[in-house]
C-alpha cells in the first residue's frame, strides 16, 4: 500500500526519485564489474610471475647438471649454494688473488705519497721560559726575539703572571706521593682512579676510542668540561660525585667502594678522613649533609663563588667560608655573579662549570689541590699592573 508521502507526490518528483535510483543501480553494476575485471588482472599477473620464476629455476638445474654454470661475476650474492665444490674453490682463490693484488698496489700508493711529504721537525723541546720555567720548542719563540736569546711570552706574559706556589699537601696524601711503602705504590698505580672516586665534578669530552698496538692512549677531540649536579640525587638516582659527601653519608665508603671495586678501602677512608680536615669545598658539602640530618631548614641552597679580586695576594690556602656559601632558600631570588656556581637541592641539570672559574680545577682535581687552592683563572693578577 503506498505510503501517504508517495501518494502526496506529484508525479514529475515520482519520476525523477525513480531516474535516481535507476542511475544508482547502474553506478553500483559498474562498479562491481569493475572490481571483478581488477582482479582477474591481478591474478594474470601473478600467475606470470609465477611462471617466470619457475621457467629461472628450471634453468638453474639444468646448468648446474651440465655444469655449465654461468661465469662467477654473474653469481647473484646468497646463491653461491648452488656452485661444485671445485668451481668454488677455483673462483675463491682467484677473488683472494685479486684483492691481495689491490691492497699491496693501494699501500704501494700511500708510501709513495708519504714519501713526497717533507718529513717537519720541531727538534727537541729544549727551550725554557727563564720568568715561569715553561717548556718550549724553539719555534714558539716571539717573533721579534733571536735564537740565541729566545723569549717566549705565551705562558706568562714576560713575568706578569706570577702563580703562588701550591700550598703543600697533608702529610698522609705527601707520603703517599713520594714513599716507596706498597700502600703508597698501589696508590700511584691507581691515582687517578681514587681522584675520581673522590672527584666533586665529573669529567666529560668527546674519547676517541684507540684501537691498535703500541704505546696506551687516551685521545680527545672538541673541548673537556667539568659538570656538577644539584646537592642531592634525583629520586631513585644513585649519589654520584658531590652529592657522595652529602647523601647516604653512612654508608660512604661502600658507596665509593661501588663505583670503584679495585681500590683500597683503607687508603680510601684515611682520604676521606683529610679531606674532611683539609678541604674547603668538602666542608661545605659536609655542612649541607649535617643541616639536611637535622631537618633545620626545607630548602638550602649552595653559591661557590668566582669572584676573587678581594683576596690579590693569598700564600694560605681558602677557609671553607671563602670558597663558598649555604643559604636558606631555594635560591630563584639570588642574583649571582655570572661565574657563581648555585647548586640547588633538587634540580636534575647538570650544570657546565666555566674553565675560567678558579674552582674548576680543585673541584675536580681534589688529590692536586687538597686543600681547595685556586686553580688558573681571569682574576690572577699581573705583576705591576694597576688592576
Ligand atoms: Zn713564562
Amino acid at each position: 500500500m503506498p505510503s501517504r508521502q508517495e501518494a502526496n507526490e506529484s508525479l514529475k518528483l515520482r519520476q525523477k526519485r525513480l531516474a535516481k535510483e535507476r542511475q544508482a543501480r547502474f553506478r553500483k553494476r559498474q562498479k562491481i564489474h569493475h572490481e571483478r575485471i581488477m582482479e582477474e588482472r591481478r591474478k594474470k599477473v601473478a600467475k606470470e610471475r609465477l611462471a617466470k620464476e619457475r621457467q629461472a629455476r628450471l634453468i638453474k638445474r639444468q646448468n648446474i647438471k651440465n655444469n655449465n654454470y654461468p661465469s662467477e661475476t654473474q653469481i647473484p650474492s646468497g646463491q653461491e649454494a648452488y656452485e661444485p665444490l671445485d668451481l668454488r674453490q677455483k673462483r675463491l682463490t682467484k677473488e683472494r688473488k685479486a684483492r691481495s693484488r689491490k691492497s699491496n698496489n693501494n699501500e704501494r700508493e700511500i708510501s709513495d705519497k708519504l714519501e713526497c711529504i717533507p718529513r717537519h721537525d720541531l727538534g727537541r723541546i729544549d727551550q725554557i721560559c727563564v720568568h715561569c720555567g715553561a717548556k718550549f720548542w724553539m719555534e714558539e719563540k716571539n717573533h721579534s726575539s733571536n735564537r740565541t736569546f729566545p723569549t717566549f711570552s705565551i705562558c706568562c706574559a714576560h713575568g706578569k703572571v706570577l702563580l703562588l706556589p701550591l700550598t703543600e699537601p697533608p702529610s698522609y696524601l705527601l707520603n703517599l706521593y713520594t714513599s716507596s711503602e706498597s700502600d703508597a705504590i698501589s696508590f700511584r698505580k691507581n691515582i687517578r682512579r681514587y681522584n675520581n672516586v673522590l672527584a666533586c665534578t665529573s669529567f666529560g669530552t668527546n674519547i676517541d676510542t684507540f684501537h691498535g698496538q703500541g704505546i696506551s692512549n687516551f685521545r680527545i677531540h672538541g673541548q673537556v668540561y667539568h659538570r656538577i649536579g644539584p646537592l642531592l640525587p634525583e629520586e631513585g638516582h644513585q649519589p654520584a660525585f658531590a652529592q657522595l659527601y652529602i647523601y647516604d653519608s653512612v654508608h660512604e665508603i661502600e658507596n665509593r667502594h661501588n663505583v670503584m671495586q679495585e681500590l683500597d678501602e683503607k687508603i680510601l677512608l684515611n682520604l676521606l678522613n683529610m679531606m674532611d680536615e683539609c678541604n674547603p669545598y668538602i666542608q661545605n658539602f659536609r655542612h649541607v649533609r649535617d643541616l639536611i640530618q637535622t631537618n633545620v631548614p626545607d630548602e638550602i641552597f649552595m653559591v661557590i663563588y668566582a669572584d676573587r679580586t678581594q683576596d690579590l695576594r693569598r700564600y694560605n690556602a681558602p677557609t671553607a667560608s671563602e670558597v663558598a656559601a649555604i643559604m636558606v632558600g631555594d635560591g630563584h631570588e639570588l642574583h649571582t655573579a655570572n661565574r657563581d656556581i648555585l647548586l640547588k637541592m633538587r634540580d636534575g641539570n647538570l650544570q657546565r662549570i666555566s674553565e675560567i672559574h678558579p674552582s674548576y680545577d680543585p673541584l675536580h682535581y681534589v688529590l692536586l689541590f687538597p686543600r681547595g687552592d685556586d686553580g688558573w683563572h681571569v682574576d690572577v693578577p699581573l705583576i705591576g699592573s694597576v688592576n
